[in-house]
């Protein structure tokens, strides 16, 4: 008995102890891509002509500058329309700033600083919007294309993706160029004309800014935005991305001989073999990591949570993999722990009693930081071993963007504004979509992606979906905060 109560009473210790550590581990948790933005003293409000941006982002809603898949149904005009509304709305911004046009109807304005030894400043908005998928026209409150300005609200494609940005970048321009303001550093603005199909304009950005020997203290674009109802704090947080996954679609090949359905071969023909290499490749998931951008946002707003997220995320070491499993429990957060395998299209014979020749289905990875097109196509071979399939790649893949940082100047200045304008905290995170600023990666020492409006969890489906608006009460922040980032960063 005395034994038995020894140990006893050295288990309760030992408990008491673990508890002690992982309650003092909770209460003095600092997240560690928590922004510092002591120092930055962010730039006072400027006076927003709400009434009058609207009527303005209206107008830009108005020009459909819809890209295709089959580029042949673009309509170059409309973009030239656009241009220029543009030079018509914004005559201050225009003559502030040098403006060029590149590939695919690309712009780029450069507000020159007068202290040229300061590396610029670069803004994105891209001008394109996706097509109204059809069928879906009747769904909308208002026209797609009509800008109707009801309920306190803009209404139309390109609302929020992305002519609410280009619209909120060039009303601030205007206002801070006709009250006579001069950047010290260097302003550019790139606005990609072909943003949604993949295309060539924000590369040939790129080249441009490389061939200046510009190198950008930092790219800020669209993608993440301020969400009012985090599912981490419940409550609203910035959240800035901080990288973004890369993209690439494996099409998987089973050759077949082909032939009639009546006599087929003893392996049932190619569909069969196909369906066991992609049951072999979407079974072999990609391992889950409590790690970069993503966890980084968790782990940033974990001050915010309530008691039992704090102190898993403080003692990441006793409670990781309950915290892999909680943020995995949705498709949206396992997203941002791993490289995501969706199989999306197949193809097999033409007619139902024709044995295929070929057997095709194509998968979409979306490869997060850690990860290569390389790893993902050596992992794919290692799943399917000896079947009779061919791997190739239906297009170049794009390798996810490095991760930038959350301690550099530019990710203060930018957090700090961020955080003033929402009046919220503001994280790190993952973009698990793609954006032009990719592409400039090369000519920057970061890149963050950022919308400064504030959107529910449920509202981020009317972007590239039906009934896109932007509030006036989120124009209205989206002009404020590119002015106050743009005189804090420049002035
Ligand atoms: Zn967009």
């Amino acid at each position: 008995m005395r034994i038995v109560g020894r140990i006893a009473l050295g288990l309760v210790a030992v408990l008491a102890a673990l508890a002690a550590v992982v309650l003092v581990r909770t209460v003095t948790f600092k997240p560690p891509a928590a922004a510092d933005v002591a120092g930055i003293k962010v730039a006072g409000p400027v006076s927003v002509d709400v009434a009058g941006a609207a009527g303005r982002l209206s107008q830009a809603i108005q020009i459909p500058t819809v890209r295709h898949q089959d580029r042949a149904e673009d309509v170059d005009a409309e973009w030239t329309r656009l241009h220029t509304l543009l030079a018509q709305n914004y005559p201050a911004a225009h003559a502030a700033m040098a403006r060029e046009e590149l590939a695919s109807r690309t712009l780029v304005f450069t507000w020159a600083g007068t202290d040229r030894s300061l590396a610029p400043i670069v803004l994105m908005a891209h001008q394109d919007v996706v097509p109204v998928t059809s069928g879906t026209e009747g769904d909308w409150k208002h026209p797609p294309f009509g800008g109707v300005i009801a309920d306190g609200a803009v209404w139309g494609r390109g609302a929020i993706d992305d002519k609410g940005s280009l619209i909120g970048i060039f009303e601030a321009v205007e206002t801070l160029a006709k009250q006579g303001f001069r950047p010290k550093r260097t302003v550019i603005v790139v606005s990609g004309g072909d943003e949604e199909v993949f295309g060539q304009g924000a590369r040939s950005a790129a080249a441009f800014l490389k061939a200046r020997g510009i190198t950008a203290e930092f790219v800020l674009d669209e993608g993440m935005a301020v969400v009012t109802d985090n599912p981490i704090s419940g409550g609203k947080a910035a959240i800035i991305g901080t990288a973004e996954k890369g993209y690439g679609t494996l099409r998987v090949t089973a050759k077949a001989t082909g032939g009639h359905s009546s006599a087929p071969p003893a392996d049932s023909g190619g569909v069969v073999t196909l369906s066991k290499a992609l049951v072999a490749i979407a079974g072999d998931q990609f391992p889950l990591a409590f790690g970069g951008p993503g966890a980084d946002m968790v782990k940033t707003l974990a001050p915010d949570a309530p008691f039992m997220v704090r102190m898993a995320v403080a003692n990441e070491w006793l409670f990781g993999g309950l915290l892999t499993a909680q943020t995995a429990a949705t498709p949206t957060g396992a997203a941002l722990l791993h490289t995501t395998i969706a199989p999306t299209m197949l193809k097999g014979s033409p007619k139902e009693n024709v044995l295929p020749q070929d057997a095709t289905g194509w998968i979409n990875y979306r490869i997060a930081p850690g990860d290569t097109s390389a790893s993902v196509m050596a992992r794919a071979k290692a799943a399917v071993g000896d079947l009779p399939v061919t791997l190739t790649w239906n297009a170049p893949p794009n390798e996810p963007s490095p991760v930038s940082s959350t301690r550099s100047w530019g990710w203060k200045v930018l957090a700090a504004t961020a955080g003033a304008v929402a009046d919220a905290p503001v994280a790190p995170s993952l973009v698990t979509a793609g954006t032009d600023s990719r592409f400039l990666t090369p000519v920057a020492k970061d890149v963050y992606r950022f919308q400064p409006l504030e959107l529910s969890l449920k509202d981020v489906a009317m972007i590239h979906g039906t009934n896109e608006h932007m509030t006036l009460k989120n124009l209205e922040k989206m002009v404020q905060f590119y002015a106050r980032l743009i005189v804090t960063a420049a002035g």
